[in-house]
């Protein structure tokens, strides 16, 4: 059996690379993985559960529980918690905040990776997360850390949050959020966000979604033919 194409994006929140990840998917005809809404899911079902996303001897006891599961549609990945599609409602600054909290917990970190890592292995796949070059795939040659200045991303956020009808986060606040995030993000002990040696770096802040597409499609050319 050939192996399948795995590309592994990691980056901070805002940086772009859902976007590039999902241009990275349809340029290539392959599927995208965005791991950052296993974790919104996971994040979603303790609260139902009444479980505080910060108690780790809780999560434990739900975690067996936690049926999450990723499937494939017309409209692309969708995220279910048993058979419940929870996709549409993943998207907060709620969940952002909860998932953030909760991927700090080694145990839901492995659960959550092991899933990831089957979809690597039956699939071409592009995933985006904090991770992926780290842990989730640490053996493909595609590694990409996506970036931009905290500023920037605020401003995109900002505008996504709007375009979905959201209207009573300030600009103060999603960029007090993203910079809270980025330190949870980097600063916790088990599996952190950082850039690794083989790792590109594409820097989107002066950068169209086209161009960083392009470089990205470039890098991932240029190893397939080694
Ligand atoms: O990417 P997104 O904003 O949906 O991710 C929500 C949170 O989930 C991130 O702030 C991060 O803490 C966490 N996450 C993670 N590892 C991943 C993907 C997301 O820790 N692979």
């Amino acid at each position: 059996m050939r192996e399948h194409l795995n590309i592994a994006i990691d980056g901070p929140s805002g940086a772009g690379k859902s976007t590039l990840a999902k241009a990275v998917a349809s340029a290539l005809q392959i599927r995208y993985l965005d791991t950052g809404s296993m974790y919104r899911a996971m994040a979603l079902f303790a609260i139902r559960r009444g479980v505080s996303v910060s108690d780790e001897a809780g999560l434990k006891t739900i975690l067996d529980d936690a049926d999450i599961r990723v499937r494939y549609d017309e409209r692309g990945q969708r995220v279910l918690i048993g058979e419940e599609d929870v996709t549409d409602i993943l998207r907060t600054q709620e969940l952002a905040m909860g998932a953030s909290t909760v991927s700090a917990h080694p145990c839901v970190r492995e659960k959550l990776a092991e899933l990831q890592r089957e979809v690597g292995r039956n699939y071409d796949v592009v995933m985006d997360g904090r991770d992926i070059t780290t842990n989730v795939l640490p053996n493909t040659k595609h590694k990409f850390f996506v970036t931009a200045s905290p500023e920037i991303r605020a401003e995109r956020r900002l505008k996504e949050l709007r375009a979905r009808g959201s209207m009573q986060d300030t600009y103060e606040q999603v960029l007090a959020d993203i910079k809270l995030r980025d330190h949870n993000d980097s600063t916790r002990a088990y599996m952190p966000l950082r850039q690794t040696e083989d790792a590109m770096r594409i820097d989107t802040s002066e950068m169209t979604t086209d161009e960083a597409l392009a470089v990205l499609l470039r890098a991932v050319a240029e190893k397939q033919d080694r």
